[in-house]
């Protein structure tokens, strides 16, 4: 059994009790569908590519979808059930925009487009990272991929690249010849996989902590200009 279900896996209990990790922020997501027509000043600004504002200590990050679609998330620190104590009706975008202008108040209102013409709901996404230094007992008949063994937060854009080096070493594991057994195969496949992405990780908490400073806009900018 390989099994590729995600941060809350049902099955990785059966390989190990070591469980997700609140990584102490949140985004929230929201989509406008034919940003062309509903957020015209967004959709100049982002030039069909994407943008991330940084501000104290909070953010927006926003991506142009082939489908003609501006996903986008307000991401920032708080607790792990934010959502639920927030009292907010995620339903309602009209109660996200007036969040927005509380909590984000030094924000130009040309971000207000985003919020108006969202379509509800909104979702909020608590950040989720497996220990960097997890470990379990190979098994002959039950392996992890992606983010059921490795979930990690976004800022290093490199979850689902992960999850696809995952299934692709696993599946040259499995058909090598270099294994004599599937205990092997798999023993050594987890073995990299979890150095690999253990490193991933480090580098994704990394930016998270770089992108929700009070300095982000200038240490992003530094960031960037360096590559
Ligand atoms: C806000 C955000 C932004 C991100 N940005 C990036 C990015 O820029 N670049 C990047 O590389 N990664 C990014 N990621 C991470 C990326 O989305 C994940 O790492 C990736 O989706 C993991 O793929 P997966 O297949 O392991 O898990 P998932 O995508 O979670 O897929 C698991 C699937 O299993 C299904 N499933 C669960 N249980 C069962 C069951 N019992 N039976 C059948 N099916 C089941 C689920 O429905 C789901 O479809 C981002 C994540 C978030 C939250």
């Amino acid at each position: 059994m390989i099994a590729a279900d995600g941060a809350h896996s049902k099955i990785r209990p059966y390989l190990t009790d070591l469980k997700p990790i609140y990584s102490g922020i949140l985004m929230l997501e929201g989509n406008v569908s034919n940003a062309e027509k509903s957020a015209p000043h967004i959709k100049e600004l982002i030039k069909d590519g994407k943008i991330m504002a940084f501000g104290n200590h909070k953010n927006l990050l926003l991506g142009q979808k082939g489908s003609g679609e501006l996903g986008f998330y307000a991401s920032f620190r708080t607790n792990e059930n934010w959502a639920q104590e927030s009292g907010l009706n995620f339903s309602d975008p009209k109660q996200i925009l007036e969040w927005f202008k509380k909590e984000y108040p030094e924000w130009s209102s040309i971000w207000y487009e985003l919020f108006e013409n969202a379509t509800a709901p909104f979702i909020p996404r608590p950040i989720y990272y497996m220990p960097l230094d997890q470990v379990w007992k190979t098994q002959s008949n039950l392996t992890l991929l992606g983010d059921a063994a490795h979930v990690m937060p976004p800022f290093a854009g490199e979850g689902a690249n992960m999850a696809m080096l995952d299934a692709l070493e696993l599946s040259q594991c499995l058909t090598s010849d270099q294994f004599s057994t599937l205990h092997e195969a798999i023993s050594h496949y987890e073995t990299q996989m979890r150095q690999r992405a253990a490193e991933a990780t480090k580098e994704s908490l990394e930016n998270g902590d770089k992108m929700h400073s009070e300095t982000a806009l200038t240490t992003m900018l530094e960031f960037f200009s360096g590559h």
